[in-house]
């Protein structure tokens, strides 16, 4: 027992959810993975989640997953999801897991560099600003052909899909275009069939990305709480 044991509950009725989700829009043997998205989330309650079958970390910050990750339980894997300066990308290529959210081709460029130093290949999802929205980063919807053929082209990085946060409202709009999306660049990337991740669905919305092929959720409020 300990004081975040209601995580475990929380994730217990998350994974019931994608269940049913999966029950009612999906096939049977389709993997949807639940991504604990950590951002001002102790180690601690974090590694509840570990204990409770989570093995996909999402962390959005780079000073934070650095002050963190060495806390984190080591069976879990850490992803980066949040808007990602180039110039960051050396503080965590030795040991970040996949980059969710690829938003130019410079910062693809940053990551290969820097991958093919190490000699290793890291994965990326490029981030799709579906809504068009200001504030939020992500490549714009008629751009993602050309950079998905740039970034292809990188060796030392390899793009496993797309990510994206689409607006609140009018979620179920937008995680259809997303899904229309994943399919044209699935069908565009014939000679590896690596392309294989839909990244999209939050606390309020993962039920409806799941209807729209999503598999890997990210759940940050509804497992953790509400952040302070
Ligand atoms: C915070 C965050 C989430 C989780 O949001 P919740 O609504 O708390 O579930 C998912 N993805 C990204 C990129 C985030 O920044």
């Amino acid at each position: 027992m300990n004081e975040f044991d209601y995580v475990r509950e929380n994730a217990k009725r998350i994974n019931f959810e994608i269940e049913n989700a999966k029950a009612k829009y999906r096939s049977a043997d389709d993997k949807i993975e639940l991504m604990a998205v950590t951002k001002t989330v102790p180690p601690e309650a974090v590694n509840v989640a570990v204990e409770s079958g989570i093995t996909l970390l999402g962390e959005n910050r780079v000073q934070e997953y650095l002050s963190k990750r060495d806390f984190y339980d080591k069976s879990a894997r850490v992803d980066f999801i949040g808007h990602l300066q180039s110039n960051k990308v050396k503080y965590i290529i030795d040991t970040i897991g996949m980059i969710h959210s690829v938003d130019s081709v410079k910062l693809a460029e940053e990551i290969n560099r820097l991958s093919k130093i190490r000699n290793k290949i890291t994965d990326i999802c490029i981030e799709v600003n579906i809504g068009r929205e200001e504030s939020k980063s992500g490549v714009m919807p008629e751009e993602l052909d050309e950079i998905f053929y740039k970034l292809s082209e990188m060796p030392n990085i390899r793009v496993l899909g797309l990510m994206s946060i689409p607006p609140k409202e009018c979620a179920e709009k937008f995680f259809s275009k997303m899904q229309e999306l994943f399919i044209d660049i699935k069908s565009k990337n014939i000679d590896n069939n690596s392309v294989s991740v839909l990244s999209m669905g939050m606390s309020s919305d993962f039920p409806v990305a799941i209807k729209y092929g999503s598999n890997v959720v990210r759940i940050g409020t509804a497992l953790f709480g509400s952040r302070k």
